[in-house]
């Protein structure tokens, strides 16, 4: 079996107009959706991502403003300037690039953002809402994620669905979404015993490491859709993700690739998180 592609960039096309579309509309009625993203330091991987989440904003017609500061800035700085966002009606959403630089705590970052402006998604009062199922900024990654299998149709209900990686930012909020449409799901993480039996029974695997060929097509089930979150380089410097992309490919149903899958949903399912703030905003 060849398994098909769920086009990252395709799907995102399609999102982002949308987006456009109801962020025009919101223009009409005087309110431009806008982003704030916040770079400390010169970390090279960190200075793209803001790029292109700043240039996705401009594409889809919201405003956004890249705030970059040295590495040196202080954490009390940075907490009085999103102190300055939240109160700010020009910024609907504020995002911190992480990773922040040692001396900053991160956590103590994201929860002086306002949960009404978190449209990274991470904040604690985000967190416990998708924990109790309420609605609240989903974190984009796990969120693009399950719109790229609702796009193939895929119905969760009954099935096995395994995660490799239990981060906050990923593997966490992607075992409650699975988990919210009915799936049985099992985390995995580095102190799992036996990875491939785990994979092994899954009907979904999404792998979030962080290592290269942490899936290889032995670990996969005939069938199973397999979505991967993983960037990674090969040691010629080729972005590549966590599975073995062309060996998974002869087993599986479905299929991820990196580049060009879940990475640009990740950007859309901020778009779609900033223009939600702003039309929450507008709301009576
Ligand atoms: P993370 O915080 O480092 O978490 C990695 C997880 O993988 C941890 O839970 C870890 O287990 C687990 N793990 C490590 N080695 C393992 C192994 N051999 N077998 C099974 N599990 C293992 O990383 P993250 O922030 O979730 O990101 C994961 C990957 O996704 C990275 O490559 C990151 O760059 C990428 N990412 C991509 C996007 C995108 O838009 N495409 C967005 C976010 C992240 P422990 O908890 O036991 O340590």
């Amino acid at each position: 079996m060849t398994a098909e592609l769920i086009d990252g960039i395709a799907l995102s096309r399609t999102l982002r107009l949308d987006v456009a579309a109801r962020a025009a509309n919101l223009k009409a009625h005087g309110i431009t959706p806008g982003l704030a993203v916040i770079l400390v330091g010169e970390n090279p991987a960190s200075q793209v991502y803001v790029r292109n989440k700043v240039k996705a904003c401009a594409d889809a017609g919201l405003h956004s403003v890249l705030e970059q500061y040295p590495a040196d800035l202080s954490e009390a700085e940075l907490l009085k300037r999103i102190k300055f966002l939240n109160s700010d009606p020009a910024i609907h959403g504020i995002l911190v690039q992480l990773p922040l630089p040692a001396h900053i705590d991160a956590q103590k970052v994201i929860e002086a953002i306002a949960p009404l402006k978190d449209v990274d998604g991470f904040h604690i009062a985000s967190a416990g809402a998708l924990m109790t199922g309420n609605s609240a900024f989903l974190p984009c990654t796990p969120y693009g994620c399950m719109k790229m299998l609702e796009s193939i149709g895929y119905d969760l209900r009954g099935k096995h669905a395994v995660v490799i990686g239990r981060s906050n930012i990923v593997g966490k909020p992607m075992a409650l979404l699975l988990l919210q449409k009915n799936a049985t799901v099992t985390v995995c993480h580095s102190a799992t015993a036996n990875l491939k039996a785990m994979t092994l029974q899954a009907d979904v695997i999404v792998a979030a490491v962080g290592k290269r060929n942490v899936l290889t097509a032995d670990m996969v089930k005939p069938g199973a859709v397999v979505l991967d979150v993983g960037m990674n380089r090969t040691p010629d410097g080729k972005l590549c993700g966590d599975v073995d992309f062309d060996g998974i490919k002869e087993v599986a149903s479905f299929i991820t690739p990196v580049p060009g899958g879940v990475g640009p949903m990740t950007i859309t399912m901020l778009l779609v998180n900033t223009l939600e703030a702003a039309e929450r905003s507008a709301a009576p």
